[in-house]
C-alpha cells in the first residue's frame, strides 16, 4: 500500500460506482475473488491483487477510473481480454480497468478501415470484416485480444505479407492519458504516443479506447500443409527453410511435436492466395527448394481460412496452467540444438516450442523494434499446481541458455513474471530509452503500473 495514498472513505466507494456504466468490486465484496479468478486465460491462479476491479461499460468509464484512482493514488493496470500468459494485468494494490466489453467494431469498406474498440477479439474482427472481402493479420487464437496483442507488436495471421507486424497496420488510436483526457493519435497528432502504441508492450502509460486499423483484401484461396522429420534434423530444416526464402504470402512454422515415445519437428505452411493454382504454386515454391530426403512427403494441401487457423490453435493451446518465454535468433542452427537437448527433460509431455519463419522485415520507425529472423518460443503447459515449480525452473533453464543465441525476443510472450528485469531485451536499446522517457513525460505520477512486475 503506498504510503502517500489519502485513505480511501467507504463512501467515496460507494459514490464512484454510481457514475460508472459498468461495475465495480473492492477486495472486500463477495463478487471479487470470482471476478479476479475470471480475468486470467491462464489457468494458473497470480497471487497479485488489485484494491479494485473496475468492468469499464464505456470510455466515460475509463476516463472516470481513471481519475478516481488518480486521486487516490491507485496505479492503474489494463486488461483487455486477459490473454497474456503472465497475467501482467494482475498487480497488487491498484485499480484493474477490464476493458472486454467494450468490443465494438464499425468497418468502413470502402476506406478499407476498422474502428475497433480493445475489447475486440481476433475472431469478431475477422467474421466482422468477411462479409466486405477484408482482412487484418490477427493473432492466431480465436479469442485472443486485439489490444494487448496489437499493443505488443503482434505476430499475426500472413504477417509476412502484411506488414511484418500487426501494428504496422494500425493508422491511428484513441487513447486516454493519466490526466483523464481523451486523445485522438497518428503519424501526425501526438506521434510519440502513436509511435509507443505501435510495438510498446504493456505499461505504456495511457489507455488505448480505439484503434483504427488498415485492412487488407481477404485472400481467397488459403491452404495449408504439413511434412515432418526427426528431432535430431531440426537444425538442418531451419537452415533449409532459411536457404529457401520463402515468399512472403507463404507462413511458415515448425513445432516440435510428441511422435510415440519421441519428438518430431513438423513444418506447416500456409499459403495465402487468390486461386488454388497460385496457393499450390507457393507451397510448392518452398517444397522444391528443400533438400530431398529430409522430410516425409508433404500431405495433400488442405483448405484452410481465418476460422480454421483459430481453431487449430485453440486446440494446441487449450486454457491450462502456462508460461510462456521466446526469443528471436538468427542463430537457428544452435537454437536448434539447445531445444533438441532440454527438451527430454520437459516436465510437461504437453510442452510444445513453436518456431516462427520472420525473415528480415522493413521496420518502420515505431516502438517495436526487435530483431531475429526466427521466433523461438515455447509453451509449457500443464495441469497440476504442484508442477507449477518444476516447470518454471525448466522454462527458465532453456531460455537463459538460448539467451546466449538470441538477437531479441518478443514482448506479448516473453515471460515477464521471471524476466522483468530483462524487458528491455524486446526493444532496441534506443527505441527502449525512448519508450522510457515517453513513459516519464506522460505518467510523471505513476498513475500507471509499469511494465515490469513488482514495479511501479
Ligand atoms: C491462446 C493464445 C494465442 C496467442 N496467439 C498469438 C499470436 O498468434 N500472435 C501473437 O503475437 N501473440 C499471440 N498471443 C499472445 C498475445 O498477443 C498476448 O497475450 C496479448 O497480450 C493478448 O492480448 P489481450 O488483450 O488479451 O491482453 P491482456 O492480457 O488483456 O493485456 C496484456 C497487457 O496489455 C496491456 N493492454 C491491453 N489492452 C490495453 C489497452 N487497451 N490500453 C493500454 N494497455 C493495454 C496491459 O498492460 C495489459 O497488462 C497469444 C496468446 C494466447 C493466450
Amino acid at each position: 500500500m503506498d504510503p502517500r495514498r489519502d485513505p480511501i472513505d467507504a463512501d467515496d466507494f460507494r459514490i464512484f460506482p454510481r457514475h460508472l456504466d459498468g461495475k465495480a468490486r473492492s477486495r472486500h465484496h463477495a463478487e471479487y475473488a470470482g471476478w479476479h479468478r475470471s480475468a486470467c486465460w491462464n489457468g494458473r491462479r497470480f497471487e497479485r491483487f488489485p484494491e479494485y476491479i473496475v468492468r469499464a461499460q464505456s470510455v466515460a468509464d475509463v476516463a472516470h477510473s481513471i481519475d478516481f484512482a488518480r486521486r487516490h493514488r491507485l496505479p492503474v493496470s489494463v486488461r483487455g481480454r486477459g490473454h497474456s500468459y503472465a497475467g501482467c494485468f494482475l498487480r497488487d494494490d491498484g485499480l484493474l480497468l477490464d476493458l472486454a466489453a467494450l468490443d465494438r467494431i464499425d468497418v468502413d469498406a470502402a476506406a478499407r478501415l476498422a474502428a475497433v474498440q480493445p475489447g475486440a477479439s481476433s475472431r469478431q474482427l475477422a467474421q466482422a470484416l468477411a462479409p466486405h472481402g477484408l482482412a487484418f493479420p490477427t493473432g492466431h487464437g480465436g479469442d485472443v485480444g486485439l489490444s494487448g496483442f496489437l499493443l505488443g507488436g503482434g505476430l499475426g495471421i500472413n504477417f509476412r505479407a502484411w506488414g511484418g507486424i500487426s501494428a504496422f497496420n494500425v493508422r491511428a488510436i484513441d487513447l486516454i492519458g493519466a490526466d483523464g483526457d481523451l486523445l485522438h493519435a497518428d503519424a501526425e497528432h501526438h506521434p510519440e504516443l502513436f509511435w509507443a502504441a505501435r510495438g510498446g508492450g504493456p505499461g505504456l502509460g495511457f489507455v488505448v479506447v480505439k484503434f483504427y486499423l488498415d485492412c487488407r483484401p481477404l485472400p481467397r484461396c488459403i491452404t495449408s500443409t504439413c511434412a515432418r522429420t526427426g528431432l535430431d534434423r531440426l537444425g538442418e530444416l531451419l537452415q533449409a527453410i532459411e536457404r529457401a526464402d520463402p515468399e512472403p504470402a507463404l507462413q511458415v512454422m515448425v513445432a516440435v511435436v510428441p511422435d510415440g515415445d519421441g519428438l518430431q519437428a513438423s513444418l506447416s505452411a500456409l499459403a495465402f492466395a487468390d486461386t488454388p493454382r497460385q496457393a499450390q504454386a507457393l507451397h510448392a515454391s518452398l517444397f522444391a527448394n528443400l533438400p530431398a530426403g529430409l522430410l516425409e512427403p508433404p500431405a495433400q494441401d488442405q483448405p484452410s481460412g481465418f476460422e480454421a487457423i483459430y481453431r487449430q490453435s485453440e486446440a494446441m493451446l487449450v486454457s491450462r496452467r502456462y508460461r510462456s518465454d521466446n526469443i528471436l535468433t538468427d542463430r537457428a542452427g544452435e537454437a536448434a540444438r539447445i531445444l533438441a537437448a532440454h527438451l527430454p527433460a520437459r516436465p510437461s509431455p504437453a510442452t510444445v516450442p513453436l518456431l516462427i519463419w520472420r525473415g528480415e522485415p522493413r521496420l518502420p520507425d515505431a516502438a517495436f523494434s526487435a530483431r531475429g529472423r526466427w521466433f523461438v518460443s515455447t509453451y509449457a503447459q500443464w495441469d497440476a499446481e504442484r508442477d507449477d515449480e518444476a516447470n518454471r525452473r525448466w522454462l527458465k533453464a532453456l531460455y537463459d541458455e538460448l539467451a546466449g543465441v538470441a538477437s531479441g525476443a518478443y514482448i506479448n510472450e516473453f515471460d515477464l513474471e521471471e524476466r522483468s528485469d530483462r524487458v528491455e531485451r524486446c526493444f532496441a536499446p534506443a527505441n527502449w530509452a525512448r519508450l522510457r522517457e515517453l513513459r516519464r513525460r506522460c505518467d510523471p505520477d505513476g498513475a500507471f503500473h509499469d511494465v515490469r512486475i513488482g514495479r511501479r
